[in-house]
């Protein structure tokens, strides 16, 4: 089987073993003679699957019971939209702005009410996360929104902002469930599925429940967190296959030893590369050291045209996706939860023959 090393930042690589169950399942789900792709949503079949898929992901965070779990469409890009309809009440709300997709959820929530950019880490091309501290947040703001890991840029935050008693909105989409998180020190989480749960189309909102029936009059029904938690998310037909291969993601993780084996895992395997990048004469890090990321790897070094030999190269031998965005340029190793350590392993190799040839 020709598997490549996939480091794309999304839709990325999936654990083999879970690709091979659903493979296995994909003709004949559980002996129901027909795909999950193929089912009513409204099956027994197929509720078990949901519920399951809830279940064991409440399981993996320990989501408290007073959070609701809504398993919703239209990407992270949708709740940019959706979490100023559903939560503003005074109209206020604070944004920190770390990033490309944290500035689009800011321009977004622009459209509903005053919002307030509070701090800001664009000086430095987004390379660190900016000090938050409680006197910086409006105290009558409904919310304080971030994204916790910065996926293009390369940077995560190193603890949970300081927020007081104001609410804390987290876009998690490329690092949910790659360590633990102290849920109750959100209001909301929400993450598109296709970094680091399963395959896109999925978006997962985990929402605390005194937060839920505040939104405005005119928020699309779709967009409405109540509606779709007094529906248990089937209010219409949600991405039945997307949940599907989450679920089966879930439960891959929790075999492994949940979040805090995750984590040990995900640090060693960043480790390997930052080490090697901190003492390379030709790669340099790009995101400052307190804030790197352990699930989006940057790096350049330095030469435009280096850099395209080295993803030109590092393609040819099975190193795929690893060219940076372009508003950073260079190189992203994005190595998510899927990614084996054997993967880094010889891709610093690799880097380490480059280097040799090239410096
Ligand atoms: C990828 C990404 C998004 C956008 O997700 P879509 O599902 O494509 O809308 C938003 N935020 C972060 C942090 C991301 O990594």
């Amino acid at each position: 089987m020709n598997r490549v090393y996939n480091f794309s930042a999304g839709p990325s690589m999936l654990p083999l073993p879970v690709l091979e169950k659903a493979a296995a399942e994909m003709t004949n789900y559980n002996g129901s003679g027909m795909s999950v792709m193929e089912m009513s949503h409204r099956t027994p079949v197929y509720e078990a699957i949901i519920q399951e898929a809830e279940a064991n992901l409440r399981k993996l965070m320990n989501i408290p019971d007073n959070y609701k779990v809504l398993f919703l469409q239209g990407g992270a890009s949708t709740q940019f939209a959706s979490v100023p309809l559903n939560l503003l009440k005074t109209g206020k709300a604070d944004y920190v702005v770390s990033g490309m997709f944290s500035k689009k959820a800011y321009k977004e929530a622009q459209k509903y009410g005053d919002i307030k950019c509070i701090a800001n880490s664009e000086d430095k091309n987004f390379a660190y996360i900016p000090k938050i501290t409680k006197d910086m947040v409006r105290p009558d703001a409904d919310y304080v929104h971030v994204c916790y890991n910065n996926t293009i840029f390369g940077t995560k935050y190193p603890e949970v902002p300081e927020t007081g008693d104001v609410v804390l909105v987290a876009d998690m989409s490329s690092c949910i469930i790659s360590e633990p998180v102290d849920v109750t020190k959100f209001g909301v989480i929400y993450a598109g599925a296709q970094k680091n749960m399963g395959p896109s189309g999925l978006t997962v909102v985990i929402v605390r429940e005194d937060l839920l029936g505040n939104q405005r009059e005119d928020t699309p029904t779709m967009l409405n967190w109540k509606e779709m938690a007094d529906n248990d998310s089937m209010y219409n037909t949600p991405p039945c296959y997307a949940i599907y291969v989450a679920g089966l993601v879930f439960k891959w993780v929790l075999e492994l030893g949940g979040l805090e084996k995750m984590k040990e895992i995900n640090e060693k395997k960043a480790a390997i590369l930052y080490d090697f990048l901190d003492n390379s004469k030709l790669f340099k890090p790009v995101a400052e050291k307190d804030y790197r990321s352990l699930m989006n790897v940057t790096f350049v070094t330095g030469d435009a045209d280096l850099d395209k030999k080295f993803c030109k190269a590092a393609e040819a031998e099975g190193f795929v996706n690893v060219k940076g965005h372009r508003s950073v340029g260079g190189m992203r190793a994005s190595i998510y939860n899927a990614m084996p350590t054997e993967g880094v392993e010889k891709l610093v190799e690799f880097m380490k023959k480059f280097e040799a040839e090239n410096n």
